[in-house]
């Protein structure tokens, strides 16, 4: 059996309905599944959406699961709940694709109108997670099994924080929801796993990739978050007096505005932290990159 895509299918009946409980679907809500499988959340997800559309790399899998969900002969039975693609998660329009499923089919003409509900490939959970964060169509919410040990990265407090963390909380709250045991796939897969619930912030909240896209780059952010976090054990001023070229003094001097003592390591800081950090580091231009 391949494992290399991460097919590692889920067996565990009852995991399949917390995660549905979690997702809390409505009888229109439109859903996006990545990497469906053998089709076992998404013959729950048609039951409580209005709307599925999976995406599936594997063309074996992917033309299984057109002949256990048929689309319906014009006026006849079938399923008209559920469209599979096949292709790469990671190389597909995925915007092109929203807008054309969210307008025409849902007729709805705004972002944060459609949820992600996936028991994800783990070996691409992090380029994943950002797609959707970073699009201009994110989703209400996403409902994602991960492995358990990026689950609690992604959902770390205060004190624990890394780059994975960063990234997504800079973009959207995250809550870990409840751990599953590696028992509950098959084939049984190396590690055990996580259910996690990443609520992307709307317009209308203070969201810090919006706010700082308006003062600051989001560029700029990541640029002084990685120069943070470059060695694991340093303190702060020093990973970013090095990796920053720039003498220490200026560095505690930044560190001071911001409100950030000077023995502080990278994982104690907040997101709003490394915001006001970031805004107190001179602006990068593209063209001197
Ligand atoms: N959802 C199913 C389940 O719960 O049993 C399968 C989950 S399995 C962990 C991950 C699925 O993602 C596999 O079906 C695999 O073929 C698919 N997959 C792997 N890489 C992918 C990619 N880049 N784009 C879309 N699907 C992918």
């Amino acid at each position: 059996m391949p494992t290399k895509l991460g097919q590692n299918f889920l067996r565990d009946k009852e995991v399949l309905e917390k995660i549905i409980e979690s997702a809390d679907l409505k009888a229109d809500d439109f859903v996006i599944e990545i990497g469906p499988g053998e089709g076992v959340l998404t013959e729950k997800l048609i039951e409580n959406a209005g709307k599925v559309l999976a995406i599936e790399i594997d063309s074996n899998l992917a033309s299984a699961l057109d002949s256990r969900f048929p689309a319906s002969p014009a006026g006849g039975r079938g399923n008209d709940k559920v469209s599979i693609i096949t292709g790469d998660i990671l190389k597909i329009n995925l915007p092109e694709i929203l807008r054309g499923h969210l307008m025409s089919i849902m007729d709805i003409k705004c972002p944060y109108a459609y949820k992600v509900v996936a028991n994800i490939p783990y070996y691409i959970t992090s380029p994943i997670i950002q797609l959707f964060l970073e699009t201009k169509f994110p989703p209400s919410e996403m409902i994602l099994m991960v492995q358990k040990e990026v689950a609690e990265r992604i959902c770390a407090p205060q004190g624990k924080m890394s780059i994975l963390a960063v990234s997504v909380q800079f973009y959207a709250n995250s809550e870990l929801l409840f751990y599953v045991d590696k028992k509950s796939f098959f084939p049984i897969p190396e590690v055990d796993s996580a259910v996690i619930k990443i609520t992307p912030f709307q317009p209308a909240t203070s969201s810090p990739a919006l706010l700082l896209s308006k003062e600051k780059g989001v560029k700029d952010f990541f640029r002084i978050v990685k120069a943070g976090f470059s060695a694991k054990r340093k303190i702060l001023v020093n990973n970013l007096s090095h990796s920053l070229k720039l003498e220490k003094y200026e560095v505690e001097e930044k560190l001071k505005k911001a409100g950030i003592g000077p023995t502080q390591r990278a994982q104690e800081l907040s997101v709003e932290d490394w915001k006001k950090l970031s805004l107190s580091f001179p602006h990068k231009r593209e063209s001197s990159e």
